[in-house]
């Protein structure tokens, strides 16, 4: 019977999750993307003879896929080689100004120590214990957690009302409160900088967000075959389980009977009935009225100024010199507030922290690539995709900027950005629909944010979310949980609904 299948409408990693985990459940499962390939944000790149990730570098938060693939009888190591780096990054100031974090924090209390002094040291140390308990506060009840508001969350931390919630530091600002470990200007930006992992501004976003840090302490693996084979695994086992998969498949509307969603119809006009719809595109495209009036009210309308970061990426198989390179490079802004405060105004920073990620290279300064190398340049913009065209004379002063940037600690890649391929923030809105190249959702400013975010069922029966949009966060872990709160609420309401016809 038609009406018995789930329709995962993206291919992102948290529909991919999705329907690999319905597919192992034995549900019959379909697939569209408007991409030719899966992944999402998660995509590759091919220059010449190169592939380039194009998408996420930093692999974390592994225990999620192990359950994930526990859940459906596999092994993760099995279908992935990936091992776990003992440098999380290097960072840069300028010439000579130079802090490796490593994922010992013994190890980085020491760098830090000889960096900036003993203070500094003892400050990161406390700044580390503040970081584990906020995540250990929030892994269970919000992350495992379907969607919880401040009153459910403080119940489930174990302590009512207020004093459970101030545990996990939502009101103060994360610069604020990490003024209270470093005194180091440059410490200060260092962990700050964690708030960009959700695509937020560690002036505006809360301190909970401390916690990112220790998630990178937890773990960071590299991949052998690049991050983008994990899509490619995932989407394979859900095959394997009997999930179909349609690419260059854009769905652009969402079939609503009934009073709930029944079905989906390509931009081809076919149309394909259902039980269930899981959307993993950005939610704003839902309130956005992009797929159809029917589901335009099933998730709060969302506020563009509250949207988060975009990036311009820049991808080359190029020479480089004068900086010794690791895998994951950070090269500061002279001047962070001014660069937040730029992007806040919605225009590209005069002066751009910019992150190179050396696809060639490991976590060590061992054999650097003796030739050409693979690098993403990545520097943060504004999520103006849509507000029309940034001026050429303003792209090419980023440009510069963000050359100049890296110049200053030395840093000489041998071809010009200009020869790059490269990707901004009109390229991410139009990959990623209503979203303007916002790529991590609604931002994590104000305290209340991270409860704003949809969960999994929506106001209409029937269409559910997946994706980094919506509950728990952004991020590629996150999405895969927010991919398991889908599955565990369409088993939910489908057996609610038919007891005898659950699988
Ligand atoms: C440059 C960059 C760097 C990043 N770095 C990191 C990192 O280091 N670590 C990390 O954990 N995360 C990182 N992220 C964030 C991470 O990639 C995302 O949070 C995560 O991949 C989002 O997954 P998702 O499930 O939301 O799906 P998405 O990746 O958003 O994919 C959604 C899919 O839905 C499809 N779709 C949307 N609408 C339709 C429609 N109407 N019809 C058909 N198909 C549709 C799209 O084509 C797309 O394939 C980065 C992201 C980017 C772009």
């Amino acid at each position: 019977m038609p009406d018995q299948r789930v329709i995962v409408v993206g291919a992102g990693v948290g529909g991919l999750a999705a329907a690999l985990e319905l597919a192992a459940q034995g549900q019959e499962v379909w697939v569209f993307d408007a991409a030719d390939s899966p992944g999402g944000k998660l995509r590759q790149l091919r220059m010449g003879g190169a592939l380039l990730d194009a998408g996420p570098t930093v692999f974390t938060m592994r225990w999620v896929f192990d359950e994930l693939f526990a859940r459906i009888g596999e092994v993760l190591d099995q279908h992935l080689t990936m091992r776990r780096i003992r440098t999380l990054a290097r960072h840069a100031w300028g010439p000579d100004q130079r802090l490796d974090l490593f994922a010992d924090i013994q190890a980085s209390a020491e760098a830090i120590g000889d960096f900036a002094g003993a203070r500094e040291a003892a400050g990161y140390r406390a700044f580390c214990a503040r970081a584990r308990q906020i995540y250990n506060t929030l892994e269970q009840p919000f992350l495992r957690g379907a969607r919880p508001n401040p009153l459910s969350l403080s119940w489930r931390v174990g302590q009512r009302g207020l004093v459970g919630f101030t545990r996990i530091s939502p009101f103060g600002s994360m610069w604020q409160a990490l003024g209270k470990y470093f005194r180091d200007p440059r410490l200060h930006q260092l962990f700050g900088r964690y708030a960009t992992y959700c695509g937020s501004s560690p002036f505006l976003s809360p301190a909970t967000l401390m916690l990112v840090a220790h998630v990178e302490q937890e773990g960071v693996w590299l991949l052998d075959d690049g991050m983008h084979a994990l899509a490619v695994t995932l989407e394979q086992l859900a095959r394997q389980r009997g999930a179909t998969f349609r690419y260059g498949a854009p769905v652009r509307n969402i079939i609503t009977r009934g009073g709930r969603a029944s079905g989906v119809e390509l931009v081809n006009g076919e149309q394909f009935d259902a039980k269930a719809v899981i959307f993993n595109g950005d939610a704003a495209a839902l309130a956005s009225g992009l797929l159809g009036p029917g589901v335009a009210p099933a998730v709060r309308r969302h506020d563009p100024t509250q949207r988060t970061l975009s990036a311009r990426t820049w991808h080359l198989v190029t020479r480089t010199q004068g900086f010794p390179l690791l895998r994951h490079n950070v090269f500061f802004s002279g001047d962070y507030g001014g660069e937040f405060a730029q992007l806040h105004q919605r225009s590209l920073p005069a002066d751009p922290t910019v992150y190179v990620c050396a696809q060639d290279r490991g976590d060590g300064d061992d054999a650097p690539p003796r030739d050409m190398e693979r690098l993403m340049i990545l520097a943060n913009a504004p999520a103006t995709g849509d507000a029309g065209d940034m001026a050429p004379a303003e792209l090419a002063r980023h440009a510069a900027a963000t050359q100049r940037r890296m110049a200053t600690s030395g840093l000489r890649v041998q071809d010009d950005l200009d020869t790059a391929m490269h990707t901004g923030p009109q390229d991410f809105g139009r990959m990623f629909p209503a979203t303007g190249g916002a790529l991590y959702g609604p931002a994590s400013h104000g305290w209340m944010a991270s409860f704003r975010r949809p969960g999994a069922r929506t106001r209409l029966a029937g269409l559910y979310l997946a994706g980094g949009s919506t509950h728990p966060g952004p991020g590629v872990p996150m999405a895969v949980l927010s991919g398991g709160h889908a599955v565990a609420s369409v088993l939910q309401d489908i057996s609610a609904r038919h007891p005898a016809r659950t699988v």
